[in-house]
């Protein structure tokens, strides 16, 4: 069986699986989690990517979702904005009217 990585990084002899484990005993030892001394199983390799992936492609969802609301949020406030001053200046029209033609 081939050394696994961290042992052949760091030139540690001997690589050897440990009892009830699937980590070699230097490892263990070490307490390193990511031991490959039997070899990183693909499915689950697989697996981690594909999660991976769709993690990904969600982030960018919802980040171009935020992107959209945040457009959104500021069209609406520039709109609210008009609305008030609309509203303001219509007061303002009233009360001036209403100053030179007392009911
Ligand atoms: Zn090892
Ligand atoms: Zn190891």
């Amino acid at each position: 069986m081939p050394d696994c990585s961290r042992c052949l990084r760091l030139h540690l002899s001997p690589c050897k699986a440990a009892d009830r484990s699937t980590s070699c005993q230097n490892c263990l030892r070490a307490n390193v989690a990511s031991c490959d001394v039997f070899g990183v199983p693909t499915a689950e390799l697989r697996a981690l990517m594909d999660e991976k992936r769709r993690l990904d492609r969600r982030k960018e969802e919802v980040l171009s979702e935020l992107l959209r609301l945040e457009k959104q949020s500021r069209a609406l406030e520039g709109r609210a904005e008009k609305a008030l001053s609309r509203e303001i200046s219509l007061m303002e029209e009233d009360e001036a009217l209403e100053a030179h033609h007392p009911s």
